[in-house]
């Protein structure tokens, strides 16, 4: 008989490392907290980027495989514990993600109108735990926005706020998200990083599409894009700086379109220092940089104010511990080698393993988890075959059972297709491919009644 593995977490890392796992004979419980699996890629990956989202497609196919269940709307760490999980099944694999966001240590930061990337996206996506700040409200009095960030997530909520009600309306946004955002009188945005163009970490295909909006305009400061002796370095080595660097090189030049409902400004070397505001953001402070000599990045002295009624800082997601595991409070992962969870020793925790961003931080595209999920699932076995795992440790009560039997509405695979369903007539009514259920209470109700 094959092992029996419990996953925590149904994101891409969770979904490849039990792929990986069945095709080597084991059986695998997929838990996530949520009644629906995907993770990010539902709940992160933007929802304009249709043919992304469809990675959601090949995805599913998993729960096709004799042996996978899946557990949704089980919380690991509440409505069950590592130990738990640990004394049940033969090994456990950790795919909980990244899900908190990191801040910019500025005063003011805490004022309401200044907010989390992890939180907008969170609304727009329809996350049914969604508990931050009330967007419906906000946005009808948001005209100008500073995203502090130059990744591709600050490029997502740049392009989200800056899209016509046209170009979103095909998207599967809950239709609150979509009327809000078409209600919004936003007319300018502000794309802000520390430092160049050519230190910059979003990619080329996203930066371009800012400039491809049907009502939008961008507009990048010459001399911003003029590079210094540190710029042209970075630029030699790294390919899609150099193609970041031309593209914004050539908005620089571009006729300004006054007519354009939304004016997007690039804002390079500049430091937000403080977010100014009395009981609402009205401010964001900016310092200007440069780099020394030495190729560090310091202030010039000089300060330029913006005028903007909400800030969305998307300086990087943050993994968070879980009860009874170990954790690297600096890195907010996991520590491990080659995916197995080390204990404060630094020795292997036996049957503990990790994968995907709460392994390795939040970096890389969806398929980078697959890798990484592979890399995890092969020093599993190599324990399995040298006896360490596997060797009787799981038991064959079924946890699942016991869970339902404490009264916790486990979700399984009937239920996910009862809400796939439902998702997919909507968005048929409406010509789309769906829209999505964001409340948790709906969610249930839709997924309980098949089970
Ligand atoms: C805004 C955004 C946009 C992105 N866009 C792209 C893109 O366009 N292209 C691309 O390639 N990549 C994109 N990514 C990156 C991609 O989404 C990630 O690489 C990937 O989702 C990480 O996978 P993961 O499985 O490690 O984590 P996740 O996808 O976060 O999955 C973690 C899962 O664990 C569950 N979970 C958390 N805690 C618990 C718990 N205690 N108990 C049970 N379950 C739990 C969560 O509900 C979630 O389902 C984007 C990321 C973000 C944030």
């Amino acid at each position: 008989m094959g092992i029996r593995v419990a996953v925590v977490g149904s994101g891409p890392s969770g979904l490849y490392a039990a792929e990986a796992l069945n095709d080597r004979g084991a059986a695998v419980d997929v838990y996530d907290k949520l009644p629906v699996p995907f993770g990010l890629v539902r709940y992160g990956v933007a929802p304009d980027h249709l043919s992304i989202r469809s990675v959601r497609n090949t995805l599913d196919r998993v729960w096709d495989r004799e042996g996978v269940r899946f557990v949704g709307n089980v919380e690991v760490g509440s409505d069950v514990s590592i130990d738990e999980l640990r004394a049940a099944y033969d090994a456990v694999v950790l795919t909980y993600g990244a899900s908190s966001d990191r801040r910019l240590a500025v005063p003011g930061e805490d004022l309401p109108g200044s907010v989390a990337a992890t939180d907008l996206v969170a609304w727009y996506t329809g996350h049914p735990d969604y508990r931050g700040p009330d967007f419906d409200d906000l946005l009808r009095r948001v005209r100008s926005v500073a995203v502090v960030g130059v990744g591709n997530v600050a490029v997502d909520v740049v392009r989200v706020l800056s899209k016509s009600p046209e170009e979103l309306a095909h998207t599967d946004m809950p239709d609150h998200v979509l009327a809000t955002l078409a209600a919004a009188p936003v007319e300018q945005v502000h794309l802000i990083g520390r430092r160049g163009p050519a230190q910059a970490s979003f990619t080329t295909k996203e930066l371009k599409e800012l400039g491809e909006l049907a009502d939008a305009d961008v507009v990048v400061t010459p001399a911003d894009v003029e590079l210094d002796s540190i710029s042209e370095a970075a630029v030699a080595e790294n390919k899609v700086a150099a193609r970041n660097v031309k593209v914004l090189a050539e908005w620089a030049e571009r006729a300004p379109r006054p007519d354009a409902a939304v004016q997007i400004t690039v804002h390079f070397f500049a430091r937000p220092t403080q977010i100014i505001g009395e009981d609402q953001v009205t401010g964001l402070e900016l310092q200007r940089t440069t780099f020394d000599a030495d190729g560090s990045l310091v202030d010039t002295g000089e300060h330029e104010h913006l005028d903007v009624d909400l800030i969305v800082r998307s300086v990087g997601y943050r993994g968070l511990a879980l009860p009874g595991v170990p954790f690297d409070e600096s890195r907010g992962v996991i520590p491990n080698l080659d995916g197995r969870v080390l204990g404060d020793d630094d020795a292997p925790i036996a049957g503990l393993y990790v994968a995907g961003w709460i392994k390795r931080g939040p970096s890389g595209i969806i398929g980078t988890n697959k890798k990484c999920a592979v890399q995890t699932v092969g020093s599993l076995m190599e324990d399995v075959e040298s006896g360490s795992v596997g060797n009787g440790s799981g038991t064959d009560t079924d946890l699942v059972d016991e869970l339902r039997a404490r009264g916790i509405a486990v979700v399984g695979v009937p239920g996910w297709r009862a809400i796939d369903l439902v998702e997919q007539q909507r968005g048929a009514a409406s010509g789309k491919e769906r829209v999505t259920v964001h409340d948790r209470a709906e969610l249930l109700r839709v997924a309980t009644t098949t089970q």
